[in-house]
């Protein structure tokens, strides 16, 4: 049986990635997510095991010793991580699995992963992205500030990804990363 496709979701913070990727996964129910590990808070409606798994920074902690994370990064003062068996055993099922995180932990990825998808999700404007994060409502102004002060490095970062996708619309940014994936397939498997 051939691997699944790993496919990683990057790129500044509110530029969409979650929106994207729920959007995503409704049209390819056959993707697999990868839940990630933060210490940050949950925010209104989020549920544990579900957008995340909610540690503290001691069990963070120990997730890092006893090697379970694949990669992880602090980002604005939490801490994110991939666990590694979930994305190990999909990948070796055979099925496609998708990461949604942030640009340190998509580098890690790739110096282990090299034949991983790499897509950088891009704002239309720095504008629209302060816009963006804003109008989501689920971080103070210095969070929103710091945010936006990492986004312009993080953008800075974005040639050494394999395609660079606008998020002008959901639904052509879905498109534009479906055709990615289908596109993918064929090449690496030499079939489509
Ligand atoms: P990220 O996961 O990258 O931090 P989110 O998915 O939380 O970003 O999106 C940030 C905000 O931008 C949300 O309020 C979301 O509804 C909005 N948003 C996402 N994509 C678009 C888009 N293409 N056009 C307009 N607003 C969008
Ligand atoms: P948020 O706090 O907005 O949910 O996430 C902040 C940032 O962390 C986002 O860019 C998100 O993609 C990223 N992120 C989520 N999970 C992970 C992860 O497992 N590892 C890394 N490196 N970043 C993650």
């Amino acid at each position: 049986m051939s691997k699944g496709l790993l496919i990683v979701l990057s790129g500044p913070s509110g530029v969409g990635k979650g929106t994207v990727c729920t959007e995503l996964r409704k049209r390819m129910p056959e993707l697999v997510y990868s839940v990630s590990a933060t210490t940050r808070q949950p925010r209104a409606g989020e549920e544990n095991g579900v957008n995340y798994f909610f540690k503290t920074r001691e069990q963070f902690q120990e997730m890092i010793e006893n090697d379970q994370l694949l990669e992880y990064a602090e980002y604005v003062g939490n801490f994110y991580g991939t666990p590694r068996d979930f994305v190990e055993e999909t990948l070796a099922g055979g099925k496609d699995i998708i990461l949604e995180i942030e640009v340190q932990g998509a580098l890690k990825v790739k110096e282990k992963f090299p034949e991983g998808v790499f897509v950088f999700l891009l704002p239309p404007s720095l504008d629209e992205l302060k816009g963006r994060i804003q109008g989501r409502g689920t971080e103070n102004q210095a969070t929103i500030d710091h945010r936006m002060s990492v986004a312009a490095h993080e953008i800075g970062l974005m040639e050494n990804y394999d395609y660079a996708v606008v998020n002008d619309e959901i639904d052509l940014a879905c498109q534009r990363i479906q055709s990615i994936i289908i596109a993918e397939h064929c090449r690496i498997r030499k079939s489509c």
